[in-house]
C-alpha cells in the first residue's frame, strides 16, 4: 500500500511561512543585476534607469577606486588569512584607519566589516541586560537587531518625537546605563533626525549618544564627514558610525570615538574578534575613496542639486515623499500589492526602483524608495518623474 509521506514538521513550518510571505506580497525574489554602479543598470537584460543604488556620489565605477583594489591585490594578496588579532592586520589597514580619523577629526577610529557587523558589534558590546537603550523607531534593523543582542532593555521611540524620548528618559534610573541610538539620515523616509535636541538630552539625562551616519558619510559636512560634521556636532557624539558601502563606493564600516571606546571595542566586540578581517582590496578602496571625498566637493554638490530637483518635481505632482530632505526620496504607495504594482509599472516603463514592504516599513505605508546620484542626468531625471507621475495618476496615488 503507497502511504502519503509527511513532511517533518520544521519543514511544513517554514513551507508554511514562505507560502504565507507569497500570499500577503512579501516574498522576495533575487534578480540578476549588472551595471549598477552605472546610471543606467540591466535588470534580466533589460536596461533601466538606476533609481535604487547607494551609489550617491558615484564612487563604486570609479576607476581610481579599482585600481587602488587591483594595486592592493598584487601587493597584499586576495585575502587577509585571518582575523586581524590573529595575522590579518595588514599594512593598508593602519593607513586607511589613519584617513579615517583625519578625515573625521576624532581621537580614535576602527574599521569594522560591513554596517550591520558594526552596530551589531558596537551596541551588543557597549550594553548589557541592565542597561537601556533608547531607538528610534525608523532606525536600520541593524541597529534593532544589535538592541536584541545586548540583552538591554530596548525602548522604541516614535520617529523624531523628542517629548516622547524624554517621557522614558525621564522615567529611567539616573545610575542606568543609557544608550540613545539614531540614524542621522533615515534610509527609509530620506529626513534627518534631530542632532542637536538629542545632544540636549543626551547630556541632561547623562546618556551615551550614538549615529549611524550609513547614508550621511561623504554627502554632509565640508568634507563630506557626515550630518554630525555639518551640524558641527561631532565632539558631543559618542559613537558615531557609519559605511564605506554607499557613497564612498565599496564595502566596510567604520566607528569612530575616544581611544578607550576604540580599545574596549577591540578588546571585547566578538563580530571584530572571531570574523576575518577585511580583504586588502577592500582597504585599499575605503582609503582611496577618504581621500577622493575630501578632494572633490563637487559631488556632494551634484547630489545636492539632483536631490532637490527631484523631491520638488514629485511634491510638486502632488506624491507623499514623507517629509524627505535628502537623496533618498520616498512616496508612499501604501498597499504592498500595489507598491508592487507601481515598481512592476516603473521597471516595464526602464526605471528601476524598489518597492519597500512592511516590515521594513509600517504597514499600509509601502513605498517605492528613489535615490539619486550624482552621476546622474538631469534629462533623465526629468524623463523618471514624468514617468512616476503618469503611473502615479493611472494607479490614483495622485490626482
Ligand atoms: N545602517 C543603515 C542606516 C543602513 O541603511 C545600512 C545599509 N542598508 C546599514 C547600516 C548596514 O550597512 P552595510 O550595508 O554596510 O552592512
Amino acid at each position: 500500500m503507497h502511504s502519503e509521506k509527511r513532511l517533518p514538521c520544521w519543514e511544513e513550518k517554514i513551507k508554511k511561512e514562505l507560502a504565507h510571505l507569497e500570499e500577503i506580497s512579501q516574498k522576495r525574489e533575487l534578480v540578476s543585476t549588472e551595471c549598477a554602479e552605472q546610471p543606467w543598470l540591466t535588470i534580466n537584460g533589460c536596461r533601466m534607469l538606476n533609481l535604487a543604488s547607494n551609489n550617491y556620489l558615484g564612487y563604486a565605477g570609479d576607476e581610481r577606486l579599482k585600481k587602488a583594489m587591483v594595486d592592493a591585490v598584487h601587493t597584499y594578496g586576495a585575502g587577509a588569512t585571518a582575523s586581524r588579532l590573529i595575522v590579518g592586520n595588514h599594512p593598508l589597514y593602519e593607513q586607511a584607519e589613519q584617513a579615517l580619523i583625519n578625515w573625521k577629526k576624532a581621537e580614535a577610529g576602527l574599521i569594522i566589516n560591513s554596517g550591520y557587523n558594526a552596530n551589531l558589534g558596537i551596541i551588543s558590546t557597549l550594553l548589557s541586560r541592565n542597561d537601556i537603550i533608547y531607538s528610534d523607531k525608523l532606525n536600520h534593523a541593524s541597529i534593532v537587531d544589535g538592541a536584541l543582542l545586548s540583552r538591554a532593555k530596548h525602548i522604541r521611540y516614535r520617529h523624531n518625537d523628542l517629548d516622547h524620548l524624554e517621557a522614558f528618559l525621564k522615567k529611567s534610573p539616573i545610575e542606568a546605563r543609557k544608550l540613545i541610538v539614531t540614524d542621522t539620515v533615515f534610509s527609509m523616509d530620506g529626513d534627518f533626525a534631530y542632532l542637536e535636541d538629542l545632544v540636549r538630552l543626551k547630556e541632561r539625562y547623562n546618556a551615551m549618544l550614538m549615529t549611524d551616519e550609513a547614508h550621511g558619510s561623504g554627502i554632509y559636512g565640508k568634507n563630506g564627514e557626515g550630518y554630525a560634521g555639518h551640524l558641527h556636532l561631532q565632539n558631543k557624539i559618542d559613537i558615531q558610525m557609519g559605511t564605506f558601502s554607499k557613497a564612498l563606493g565599496s564595502f566596510g564600516a567604520y566607528v569612530v570615538g575616544k581611544e578607550w571606546l576604540i580599545d574596549y571595542l577591540k578588546n571585547r566586540m566578538r563580530g571584530f574578534i572571531y570574523s576575518t578581517a577585511l580583504p586588502p582590496a577592500i582597504l585599499g578602496a575605503i582609503k582611496t575613496a577618504i581621500e577622493l571625498v575630501q578632494q572633490e566637493p563637487e559631488r556632494r554638490s551634484l547630489l545636492q542639486t539632483h536631490s532637490e530637483y527631484f523631491r520638488e518635481e514629485l511634491t510638486n505632482y502632488g506624491f507623499n515623499i514623507c517629509g524627505s530632505r535628502s537623496q533618498i526620496v520616498p512616496i508612499v504607495i501604501g498597499e504592498n500589492e500595489k507598491a508592487m504594482e507601481f515598481a512592476a509599472r516603473l521597471q516595464k516603463e526602464g526605471i528601476a526602483a524598489i518597492a519597500v514592504r512592511p516590515p521594513t516599513v509600517p504597514e499600509n505605508e509601502a513605498r517605492i524608495r528613489f535615490t539619486v546620484t550624482a552621476l546622474h542626468d538631469k534629462k533623465d531625471l526629468d524623463w523618471a518623474v514624468q514617468k512616476v507621475s503618469i503611473i502615479g495618476k493611472e494607479m490614483g496615488v495622485v490626482e
